[in-house]
């Protein structure tokens, strides 16, 4: 019998492809697995596994109308040579503390465990559906999405990929990450605007019945490689599983014996991987949900009030800059019950108010999570201090989780191990850890200031940002916002 996904927001269930192929129920709402699948693996068994095998173990038990065949296919398609290390997914014992480091792909950040097997998964669900179209992408990024999709789904067969990005709103080094992308089916096209007007733009062309007309014509139909998307948060669970079993492996935890996993969050996809992970069977105590200034998080698991009316702040983990984590729907939905009609409630409220409030009922169900926010300093403090006492050098969005797990430890005393997902290559924001090590020049460029971070750390500046230094520049359109239609008619030849 195939696992079946149902909308967090009404009754409607579909297959895993079906799922990934769609992206978003048609009423807005998120797919969910009708259950969640038992790990049912001996741990010397997994213990044994590398990272692809351990994908296989994870995801057949989630995709199940894959063929053992497709998804190997898939898996082997995506964790390969791209990361620049065979552990794909290497586990840094630090003093007595754990980091899952998650930045070995092509774009140095985690977002590339999952977008590097979306476009295979999704290509795959294509064919099973008999879609004949080739599937397009559209994103509208703030700078870290678009370059990892793009590196997903560059040269692709029966894909292309369309990212807009505000012209003026992205760093210089991740403009220049995405106008040297290269690729035959890639374009990549900033808009005069921020990012708000590059999002509700997508949208608007999503919705476009015209357009899809138009395009179903020729032989194209969009998709979305967007975090709700199961497809990307399915292989998310696999590296806690993962870490898991190396921890056995090395001696390091012993058979049952539980972990702490702390993940820096933003949109609640990573976390809820690890909440799904748990569920599967495997021994995690708390999860430990760690937020910067932008703290919703923090107030919701305090109060058990999700608010976003605040005011957005920018701090030096930009990726967990957000205040509606789109994928805490799933999690409401399960506490509350999986009941589709009290969660829509909920999301009505929060579209309309911006806030809602959950039953006593479902706070008792969150005793699995601990939810903490790092300042600006503490974070830059937790970048220092490791590096002062190990040499080892995290990036601000792990910054982040580590200063939270430092709470952790002083408030509950408790010394279980700790697994703390480790995000990004401190290499992709240079700048901040160079500043708060203490080691910034004001007038280094932030390539300079990468050849000192490696001198310092004693790891070799990885690929990703040497390819960019002397790249050339592929794509140079830029329109204005009003204008993102044309460019997409233009790149499909409509
Ligand atoms: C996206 C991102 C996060 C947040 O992950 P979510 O799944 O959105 O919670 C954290 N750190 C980095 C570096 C990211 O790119």
């Amino acid at each position: 019998m195939d696992l079946l996904y149902k909308s967090t927001r009404n009754d409607e269930t579909v297959t895993a492809s079906q799922a990934i192929l769609q992206g978003l129920s048609a009423d807005g709402g998120l797919f969910v697995p009708t259950t969640i699948p038992k790990l049912d693996l001996d741990i010397d068994q997994l213990a044994g596994m590398d990272y692809r095998e351990t994908a296989y173990a994870v995801m057949s038990r989630f995709l199940t109308d894959f063929t053992g065949e497709e998804l190997k296919a898939c898996i082997s398609r995506a964790y390969d040579d791209k990361f620049d290390t065979p552990e794909i997914a290497p586990l840094a014992r630090v003093d007595d503390t754990y980091y899952l480091e998650l930045f070995h792909g092509s774009t140095i950040a985690f977002k590339d465990m999952a977008l590097s097997i979306l476009p295979h998964l999704m290509t795959t669900a294509a064919k099973k559906n008999q879609v004949k179209n080739e599937i397009v992408i559209l994103t509208a990024t703030s700078g870290d999405t678009g370059k990892a999709a793009l590196a997903g789904f560059a040269d692709v067969p029966g894909t292309r990929i369309l990212v807009f990005y505000p012209k003026d709103g992205v760093s210089p080094i991740q403009e220049k990450q995405m106008v040297t992308q290269k690729g035959e089916n890639v374009s990549v096209v900033g808009i005069r605007g921020n990012f708000d007007d590059a999002q509700s733009g997508v949208k608007k062309i999503f919705g476009d019945k015209d357009l899809a007309r138009e395009m179903a014509e020729k032989g194209f139909q969009f998709s979305s490689a967007n975090s709700i998307n199961i497809g990307r948060l399915v292989p998310q669970i696999v590296y806690y599983v993962y870490a898991y079993g190396k921890l056995y492996a090395k001696g390091e935890i012993s058979r049952g014996e539980a972990m702490h996993v702390v993940v820096p969050t933003g949109n609640f996809g990573n976390i809820l991987a690890a909440y799904y992970a748990k569920q599967m069977g495997l021994p995690i105590e708390r999860l430990i949900c760690a937020s910067n200034d932008n703290k919703v998080l923090y107030d919701f698991f305090q109060s058990g009030r999700y608010d976003r009316n605040r005011e957005f702040l920018l701090t030096s983990s930009p990726s967990m800059d957000i205040l509606i984590s789109s994928n805490l729907e799933r999690l409401i939905y399960r506490i509350a019950g999986e009941d589709a009609y009290l969660d829509a409630s909920f999301m009505r409220e929060l579209s309309e108010k911006g806030a809602y409030e959950i039953t006593p009922a479902m706070r008792e169900k969150l005793s699995d999570f601990y939810g903490n926010y790092a300042t600006e300093k503490e974070a830059a403090d937790a970048i220092r201090k490791l590096y002062q006492s190990t040499g080892y050098v995290i990036d601000t969005h792990t910054a982040v989780a580590s200063a939270v797990y430092g709470k952790f430890k002083e408030e509950t005393g408790d010394g279980k191990k700790a697994v703390i997902a480790s995000t990004a290559s401190p290499f992709k924001f240079t700048r901040s850890v160079m500043e708060a090590m203490g080691e910034d020049c004001g007038g280094c460029t932030d390539f300079e200031l990468a050849d000192r971070l490696s001198a310092l750390s004693g790891v070799a500046v990885p690929k990703a940002v040497e390819e960019i230094r002397s790249a050339p520049v592929l794509h140079d359109t830029v329109v204005d916002a009003a204008d993102m239609k044309d460019a997409v008619k233009r790149f499909l030849q409509l």
